[in-house]
């Protein structure tokens, strides 16, 4: 198979679909590796290496698009590279559909057979978002911190407090991988820390790591709005599979919030899980919503390309190979977890929380 990997395009996203170990490894089974020249350069890895490793460097994305079986890509296509989607195409990348009504058409149309990272599901876990979730969960707590300073807008504020003085109140929603990680390392600043689910059996086990250290409560309206009104520091890390997330944190409890408080929204690429999130970028990453300022950027492991290029590519690249190998029927026959990530195939849909997203037919 020939497998092409073109230069990200969306706003400040250096990642790259693959490594130089990558291509290495599809090349040890056979296939061929097109990647576009650049392409690694934001995450440090050179054409060199990539040449070195044996892939054949190619001079446009459209080159790329047109000759690869299968494009892996980090990000969903922006609207510029509809007009490379065709019938005979595999594409494997994220896609968030459920919160992009003209992709999902723009695929459909095209007949492409659509494969997400983030719905590839083995039991409950998400393989493919699991490191992407680790490194913005990480990374929301010390963006969070960032803007909490003055020269940022922020109220001022040392988040793990000094000796004598308060820490910061951080308030986790959803204790899934994003949320363990921002908890981790809102814990590890030494701030007040305490994280909602509706799943207790995650409560119990970060109760267990944390012996009181955190406190964890069940969420609810109630419970979220005592939570976000004390709260210095919110992050937002909830997660429905597939849909778009609930809003848990209303207008009206933002307006109640503390002045100068920061709410950082990691499932915004899922529509958001405050009332008025949208999509920021790195550029221009924060908004004012009456007095508190919202982080709602949508692709933040861009930020940190080196450590999420390699986070990424060392679990999906198996997943890559299987495909390549064996072809979508044949992989998915092997692999129920990957078989759940198909998204759209022959203009249709083909999961069923796009479908429902969408009211578009399965
Ligand atoms: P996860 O499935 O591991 O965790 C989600 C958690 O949310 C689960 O524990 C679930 O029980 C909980 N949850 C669901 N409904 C809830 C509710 N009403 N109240 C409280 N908790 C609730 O998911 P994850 O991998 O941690 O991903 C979290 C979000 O982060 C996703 O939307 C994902 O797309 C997003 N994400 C964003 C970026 C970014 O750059 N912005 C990067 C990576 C992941």
């Amino acid at each position: 198979m020939i497998i092409g990997v073109p230069k990200e395009v969306k706003n400040n996203e250096f990642r790259v679909a693959i490594t130089a170990s990558g291509v290495h490894e599809l090349l040890a089974h056979g296939h061929t590796v097109l990647v576009e020249r650049g392409a690694g350069v934001g995450s440090t890895i050179a054409d060199d290496e990539y040449e070195a490793a044996g892939a054949e460097l190619v001079g446009s994305a459209e080159e790329v698009w047109k000759r690869a079986d299968m494009v892996m890509k980090v990000k969903e296509p922006v609207a510029e590279e509809y007009h490379l989607f065709r019938k005979d195409l595999i594409l494997f990348t994220y896609l968030h559909l459920a919160a992009e009504p003209e992709l999902t058409h723009a695929l459909i149309d095209a007949g492409v057979t659509a494969i997400a990272y983030e719905t590839v599901q083995d039991g409950r876990a998400l393989p493919l978002l699991a490191p992407m979730s680790e490194v913005a969960g990480r990374l929301s707590v010390q963006v969070g911190a960032n803007v909490m300073t003055a020269p940022a807008g922020g109220p001022g504020l040392l988040l793990g407090g000094v000796a004598g003085v308060r820490p910061a109140k951080v308030v986790v929603l959803g204790a899934g991988v994003a949320g363990t990680n921002a908890t981790a390392m809102a814990v590890g600043s030494g701030a007040e820390v305490t994280v909602l689910d509706i799943n207790v059996d995650r409560l119990r086990e970060l109760d267990a790591i944390y012996s009181g250290r955190v406190k964890t409560v069940v969420s609810n309206f109630l419970e979220v709005e005592k939570s976000v009104l004390e709260a210095d520091l919110v992050i937002g890390s909830v997660l429905i599979p597939g849909a778009r997330a609930p809003k848990l944190v209303t207008n009206d409890m933002v307006a109640r919030m503390k002045p100068g408080s920061v709410l950082v929204d990691i499932a915004v690429d899922q529509g958001g899980c405050f009332e008025d999130s949208h999509v920021t970028t790195h550029e221009d990453p924060t908004f004012k919503v009456y007095e508190s300022l919202f982080y709602c950027v949508g692709n933040m492991p861009g930020a940190v390309p080196n450590t999420s290029t390699y986070a990424l590519t060392n679990v999906t690249l198996r997943y890559a190979v299987a495909l390549a190998d064996k072809g979508v029927r044949g992989a998915f026959e092997a692999d129920a977890a990957l078989a759940r990530g198909l998204n759209v195939a022959a203009g249709r849909v083909m999961h069923h929380s796009v479908s429902s997203a969408h009211e578009l037919e399965l």
